[in-house]
């Protein structure tokens, strides 16, 4: 099974500084691997040790700087990986990263089995990217996947989590998922597998290889465009001690927390 798993660089958002305009300041932030996207990374890890015949290529869409990442990845247990860099790809929206990942894929991974991504990049944080880029391929796709359970006969077996119960669902390969937090520990490099990544080659494909038009990509393939973005205004939060649960209760409604 040949595994393309899609992986964001993100800005370490636990160490968010803004500017004066309520901007986020990117100078000297930290990028790591989209959290999700490691519980990706995880769960085909775990089916590339359960199955012998699967390969996982990662691919990311960023700046050049990204390509420090895919090499943790390659040490890690990734078999390769490629970058997707472009002046022209700057400035996308999740219509254009979508549109662009999927042309890639088409053009340089055509016999693809199954397409991972995280379920949201938490800088952006929309968790549209994934299913855009089924769209673009028109192949089905399962979101909230918690765990991937067997893979037989050209189907993947999943578990999707949804509100307060868990789906079991079968889909036919190709196919695309995209993975929720699971309860794994982050697997770790290998002496090998960093000497395996410092050596490796990353391709680094831009427009001319996706078979796009420079309009069909980054700013000018965008249809969408960030109006205004702002702090949320932050709420007054309270310590209310009480005896009782009635007490309690009253309290709450006080504040408009509950209905009569
Ligand atoms: P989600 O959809 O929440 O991510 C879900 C999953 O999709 C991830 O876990 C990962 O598996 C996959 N994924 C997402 N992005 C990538 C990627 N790049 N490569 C591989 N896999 C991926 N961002 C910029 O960095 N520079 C810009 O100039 C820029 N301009 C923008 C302009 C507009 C008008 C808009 C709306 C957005 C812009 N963005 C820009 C943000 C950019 O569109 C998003 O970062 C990107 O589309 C992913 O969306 P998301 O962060 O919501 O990811």
């Amino acid at each position: 099974m040949k595994i393309v798993l899609c992986v964001k660089q993100v800005p370490d958002t636990s160490d968010i500084k803004w500017t004066e305009n309520n901007t986020i300041q990117r100078e000297g932030l930290e990028s790591i691997i989209n959290p999700y996207d490691v519980y990706a990374f995880e769960s085909v890890l775990r089916l590339k040790k359960k199955y012998e015949d699967v390969t996982i290529t990662a691919l990311t869409m960023g700046p050049k700087q990204a390509e420090g990442m895919l090499r943790k990845l390659l040490a890690v247990g990734a078999d390769d990986a490629v970058l997707l860099s472009d002046k022209k790809f700057a400035g996308a929206d999740t219509y254009a990263t979508g549109k662009t990942i999927a042309a890639a894929i088409n053009s340089k991974f055509p016999d693809y089995d199954l397409i991972v991504c995280g379920q949201f990049a938490i800088d952006g944080d929309t968790a549209q990217t994934g299913p855009s880029i089924a769209n673009f391929l028109d192949i089905p796709q399962v979101t909230y996947v918690k765990e991937i359970i067997e893979y037989s006969e050209s189907c993947l077996t999943v578990l999707r989590e949804i509100d307060d119960c868990i789906e079991r669902v079968k889909v036919k390969l190709p196919a695309l998922i995209c993975v929720l937090q699971g309860d794994f520990e982050p697997s770790r490099a290998s002496i090998n597998g960093i000497i395996r990544a410092q050596k490796a080659v990353i391709p680094v494909y831009g427009i001319d290889d996706t078979g796009l038009e420079p309009e069909d990509a980054g700013l000018k393939g965008s249809p969408t465009y960030v109006n205004k973005a702002f702090r949320a205004p932050q709420k007054d939060v309270e310590c209310v001690y009480t005896d009782s649960c009635t007490e309690l209760a009253d309290a709450i409604k006080c504040c408009g927390g509950l209905n009569e």
